[in-house]
């Protein structure tokens, strides 16, 4: 069987869904395949809206998570009404935003957020089904088994593949089923979110549970380029990388798949493809097993949203050595993402994503060492660099820090 995934831009408009159609169309018609799972994320721009109506709802703000809950129905009524379905007949939208005031407010999140996969998927599942094909509506909440960690949820890997195996068993094939990416759920029934941007991390998952011969990425670029289009005017596409490569790439911060993606692929030696979801019989990239080399071409990957922060011992003690496992300790508690370190014999300064955790663990950071810090920074990664291309990269730029190897290059640089 094989493994398809789409992306929100994939599936903004009815546009989007046709051509999802005509992508799925072409799977089951060459034959090749057993079955096609096709995994999906919320349409456009949805999730970033339902984190907002959470956001109002719990500022006290009820009228403005009310009109942004509209305006999140009104777009998907619209989507339905141009691909020829019939709300509340041929799809009925949940009607009350399920928000608990007395939860905290990343459990609500998870109920909330997690309805756009859940629409989007109905949608297209309804949508499948009248243009003829034989389909099947998954609810990953009832089948991704996790834990409650709300908006960062744990993967309980071992009921999972059972459950999802026995799921795939009982369909009839060859078919086609539609998933929910980025959502799971609680033994006890609750909603939960992986992360967000973490559909690619259920499409690897569910790779790896049905053991598939191969993982589709569907995206709005031509492959896995060597720098983000937006960014560097002569981009080029990388055909084949090593799944290390491909780690390495999402972990310096290139967005093209998840940096959870790639460890349930490896594990089952399941080669994963992003291709062009306007150009599908495009090659784009594949990740694989063997047989792909280095990349041979400079990369240069962006992190943007960074914080450095520098701690230095209060007491003038060798903070590296007596305090090392503590300061991890505080930035794992903390759920930080670290991008770099980097020590001196009194100082060690981490490079971390700037997230809602930062301001926590700088607290807690100060209870111990003298902190400072400078934030709006991003963190570019070369691979593949020689002087030449560094000195290019480095003009014009405020360097606050940068690490250098042989074959790479990573600077921290003011935004
Ligand atoms: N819809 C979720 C998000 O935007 C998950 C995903 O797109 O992968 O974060
Ligand atoms: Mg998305």
């Amino acid at each position: 069987m094989r493994v398809y995934k789409f992306g929100g831009a994939s599936v903004k408009d009815a546009a989007g869904v046709r051509n999802l159609e005509r992508i799925v169309r072409l799977a089951i018609n060459d034959n090749k395949t057993d079955g096609l799972m096709v995994v999906v994320s919320a349409m456009g721009k949805t999730t970033n809206a339902l984190e907002r109506v959470v956001e109002f709802l719990d500022a006290g703000k009820e009228e403005q998570a009310l009109q942004q809950w509209v305006d999140i129905i009104d777009y998907h009524v619209a989507i339905m009404k141009e691909l020829g379905l019939t709300p509340g007949t041929d799809i009925r939208l949940q009607g009350e935003i399920p928000f608990d005031p007395t939860l905290s407010h990343d459990e609500n999140y998870d109920q909330v957020v997690s309805l756009g996969e859940i629409m989007s998927t109905q949608i297209i599942a309804v949508y499948l089904l009248k243009q003829g094909l034989s389909v099947e509506w998954w609810n990953m909440p009832k089948l991704l088994r996790t834990d409650d960690t709300w908006r960062e949820a744990k993967v309980d890997n071992e009921t999972s593949a059972a459950v999802i195996r026995a799921g795939w068993e009982r369909t009839n094939r060859p078919q086609i089923v539609i998933a929910q990416g980025f959502i799971g759920g609680t033994k006890d029934g609750r909603r939960t979110t992986l992360g967000r941007e973490g559909s690619d991390y259920t499409a690897a998952l569910i790779g790896n549970y049905l053991d598939a011969q191969s993982v589709t990425i569907w995206k709005d670029v031509p492959g896995i380029l060597n720098a983000d289009p937006r960014i560097e005017p002569n981009t080029v596409l990388i055909p084949s990388l090593r799944y290390q490569d491909a780690v390495e790439l999402s972990y310096s911060g290139a967005q093209i798949i998840h940096p959870k993606t790639i460890r349930p692929l490896e594990n089952k030696q399941i080669p994963l493809f992003v291709k062009p979801f306007g150009d599908p019989q495009a090659s784009g990239s594949k990740i694989a097993p063997d047989g792909v080399g280095p990349i041979d071409v400079p990369v240069y990957i962006w992190r943007k949203n960074q914080i450095l922060i520098t701690m230095r011992a209060k007491d003038f003690a060798f903070v590296l050595e007596e305090s090392l496992s503590e300061i991890f300790d505080i930035i794992h508690r903390n759920r930080l993402k670290v991008s770099l370190i980097q020590s001196s014999a009194v100082t060690i300064s981490v490079c971390v994503d700037n997230t809602r955790f930062v301001p926590a663990a700088i607290e807690e950071l100060k209870e111990h060492f003298n902190v400072s810090y400078n934030d709006r920074l991003s963190l570019l990664t070369i691979r593949g660099t020689t002087p030449d291309i560094l000195n290019r990269a480095k003009d014009g730029k405020t360097i606050m820090l940068s690490q250098t190897t042989r074959r790479t290059a990573r600077l921290v640089v003011k935004e």
